[in-house]
This record gives C-alpha cells, structure tokens and sequence, in this order.
C-alpha cells in the first residue's frame, strides 16, 4: 500500500521482527520519521541499517521505569503502532504469577504507557494523531495454553474502544489490527506442531494464514488520513477465521 507518511514522526514498539519490524520499514519508505523501539540491541542495528535515519530506542517495555527513562521525553509523535507482544504457553492450570505479570506488563501495561506518553504530547501540541494496537483474532477465540495471551488481546479491545472515547475529542483516533496467525518467530511458535498447524490453517476459509504484509497493510491504512471516520474499531486480517 503506498500511503505518503512525509512530515509525521512515528513510533514503533517491538520493531526488532515480524510485523514491527515490516511496519518500520513501510513507514520508512512512506516518509514517515520512525522511532523503533524493542528490546534486542543487534535488531535495531540491522534495522538502522536498511532504515537510514530511523531512532533506535533499545528498552523492555514491560519494565514501567526503564520504558519512563527511555520514552518519557521522546517529544512528538503523530503516529504510534503498539506492537510488541510475548506468547507465553501455558496451559490454564498451570499458569504461573510470573507469566501473568510478564504477559500483562508488555502485552497491555506498555499499551497504557506508551499512549499516555504519546497521546499527552498530542494534546498538548493540539495536534490530531492514530494510535493502532496490533491486537489479534485471539482477542475473540481462544487456543489451548494461550490463555493470558488471549486474556491480554481480549482486554486490548476494550482498551482500544474506551482510549478512543477518551480520546477522540482530542482528534486522536485508535483502532486494532487482529491477525490470524502470521508465521513470524512468534507465528511459528503457536502453530509449531505440524498437525495443529495444518487443521488451524484448514479452519480458515481462505486455507492459508496472513501475511506479514497484510497485516502491515492494515496497520498503514488505520494510521492513514484513508481511514478518517474509523476510531475504537477493529481490522480483522483472519483469512476469514472468524466467519467459519
Ligand atoms: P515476533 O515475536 O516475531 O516479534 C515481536 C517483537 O516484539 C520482537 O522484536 C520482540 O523483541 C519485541 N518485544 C517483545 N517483547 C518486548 C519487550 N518486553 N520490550 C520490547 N520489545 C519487545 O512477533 P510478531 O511480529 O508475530 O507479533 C507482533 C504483534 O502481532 C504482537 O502484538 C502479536 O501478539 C500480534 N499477532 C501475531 C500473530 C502471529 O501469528 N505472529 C497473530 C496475531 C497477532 P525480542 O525478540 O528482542 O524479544
């Protein structure tokens, strides 16, 4: 999708793979000024250099002092994308406190952070902005095992709804991005055993996951001015999942 980002500064969670990481570059290549921020520092430095430019940012976000030090003056942003996400695999009897935690703090408790931080430069600067959260279709449908990760997706869409009723009269829209599975390090991860892998992917009418690009594609066109009247909604990228 070729969408003209020139003049807008943005910013990127969990930028170092995946859809981040494919979400900078499109940004990068729209013009768009990009602030990439994820947790492996050798990410970021081969990201820099495919990205000339771009403003590396090396933090855990589900650590609420380092995320303060690193972003708490990261000054104006128009266009945030709250990627960065863990899978921790645990069946429900089994789930520990620090799964939880560790799920919540980056999955959820980073959204809240970065958007406060992002979203009070906005209005400050009473400038309008798109915030997306990159949620997925486990916000509807659960899996064995990923209980806290769907319990975290699910809880991101009432973030979404009530960030956008909050936030709307500011001009700041907020939406959602849910992705079937997308073979990325984490993709392979939930779809790992062949067998699974292969009836999920039957499961979907269109039999086949969604691409890093499609989902990158959505995620463009929430954040674009294409998208003007769309705010507290949701993008499913299911290959039709959800209707079958
Ligand atoms: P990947 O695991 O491929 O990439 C995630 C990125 O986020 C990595 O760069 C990772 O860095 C970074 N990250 C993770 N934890 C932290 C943290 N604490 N602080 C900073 N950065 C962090 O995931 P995907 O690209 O597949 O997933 C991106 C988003 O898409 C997630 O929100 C996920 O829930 C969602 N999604 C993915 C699906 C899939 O099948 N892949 C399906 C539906 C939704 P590092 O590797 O250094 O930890």
């Amino acid at each position: 999708m070729k969408l003209n980002f020139s003049g807008l500064r943005s910013l990127v969670t969990g930028a170092g793979k995946g859809i981040g990481r494919d979400t900078v570059k499109a940004l990068h290549a729209s013009g768009a000024k990009v602030v990439a921020v994820t947790r492996t520092n050798t990410d970021l430095v081969s990201l820099a250099k495919e990205c000339p430019g771009i403003e590396p940012v090396c933090v855990d976000l589900g650590d609420w002092e380092a995320t303060e030090k690193a972003l708490g003056d990261i000054g104006p942003v128009d266009l945030l994308v709250n990627n960065a996400a863990v899978v921790l695999k645990q069946p429900f009897l089994n789930i520990t406190k620090e799964a939880f935690d560790r799920s919540f703090n980056v999955n959820l408790r980073s959204v809240f952070q970065v958007s406060q931080i992002v979203a009070r430069d906005m209005i400050n600067r009473g400038m309008a902005g798109s915030i997306v959260n990159v949620s997925s279709i486990a916000a509807h449908v659960t899996y064995p095992g990923l209980t806290t990760y769907c319990s975290t997706k699910g809880a991101m869409t009432m973030l979404t709804k009530a960030m956008a009723m909050e936030l709307g009269p500011h001009k700041i829209r907020v939406n959602s991005v849910n992705p079937t599975v997308v073979l990325t390090d984490m993709g392979k991860k939930i779809s790992a055993d062949p067998d699974i892998g292969r009836k999920l992917k039957e499961r979907h009418p269109l039999r086949k996951f969604a691409e890093v690009e499609d989902v990158v594609n959505s995620i463009l066109f929430l954040l674009s001015d294409s998208s003007a009247s769309t705010s507290g909604s949701g993008i499913l990228v299911d290959a039709g999942y959800l209707a079958s």
